[in-house]
């Protein structure tokens, strides 16, 4: 068995990520609807009925807003901190809540699941890492500044999937109202190129393979901004870089 991941698309308007190890297959965040989710499976080569589970980071529209109704229509349990459970349409089947706190790693069939939580204006958010007891995928989309403890759980990750919101001077001097751009450019908002660039630096990389742009705001960054950061980072070539896209996401790479 081995790890392995696809981004269903990723930005400001909808993210989804599915990890595979063995036959269990874990969707992250759905920010799509009904129909725009099973398309984006199925051009990965899945089902809805493929899924054992949708792990969440927190309530914002981009990622909670299609899990609801994806996860009623197809029965797959939602994973999902107490504080972001809140955010659960009335009437969402219980038998289909799993509360998680945001420290105590778990698992979904063959994926190990280890949550941490981040710095971001949501009520409980948390980001991911997954493993198959070998190779290692961290994931950050949300995230306000670095802590720590966000590095201490992305070191010796053998993949990274790593938020590169925006290029501050595009933010600042960009179509944004003020206090948005207060907001996005907060402690508790989104990671510019340079924050990205900076906790990559941080991180042992020494078992790297993947590294991954996500989350670019289509207004406030530019694709070869983002890569840019990332290379400067890892101090590799800037082709080596993958960038998510709002609309494909990522195909699959093994982790
Ligand atoms: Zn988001
Ligand atoms: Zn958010």
């Amino acid at each position: 068995m081995a790890l392995r991941f696809t981004s269903l698309g990723s930005g400001s308007s909808g993210n989804a990520l599915v990890v595979e190890n063995g036959n269990t297959r874990v969707m992250m965040d759905c920010g799509f609807s009904i129909a725009e989710t099973k398309a984006r499976l199925e051009r990965a080569g899945l089902n809805p009925s493929d899924l054992a589970g949708i792990v969440v980071t927190h309530e914002h529209d981009d990622h909670l807003g299609g899990v609801a109704a994806f996860a009623r229509k197809h029965a797959i349990p939602v994973y999902l901190t107490r504080g972001t459970a809140q955010w659960l349409p009335e009437g969402f089947p219980a038998v289909l809540v799993r509360l998680i706190d945001s420290h105590t790693a778990f698992a979904i069939g063959d994926v190990s699941v280890e949550q941490f939580p981040v710095p971001h204006d949501a009520r409980e958010p948390v980001q991911y890492a997954f493993s198959d007891g070998d190779a290692r995928l961290g994931v950050v989309t949300d995230l306000g500044c670095v802590t720590q403890h966000v590095v201490d759980k992305l070191s010796g990750c053998t993949a990274l999937v790593i938020e590169c919101n925006h290029d501050i001077d595009m933010l600042m001097a960009g179509p944004y109202p003020v206090p948005l751009k207060h907001r996005v450019a907060g402690r508790f908002g989104h990671l510019d190129n340079a924050a990205a660039r900076h906790l990559v630096e941080c991180l042992d990389r020494s078992r790297l393979r993947h590294l991954i742009a996500a989350h670019l705001s289509q207004q406030n960054n530019k694709p070869a901004l983002a890569r840019a950061a990332l290379a400067a980072a890892a101090t590799c070539e800037e082709s080596w870089i993958g960038v998510a896209d709002q609309l494909d996401g990522f195909a699959w790479r093994d982790g």
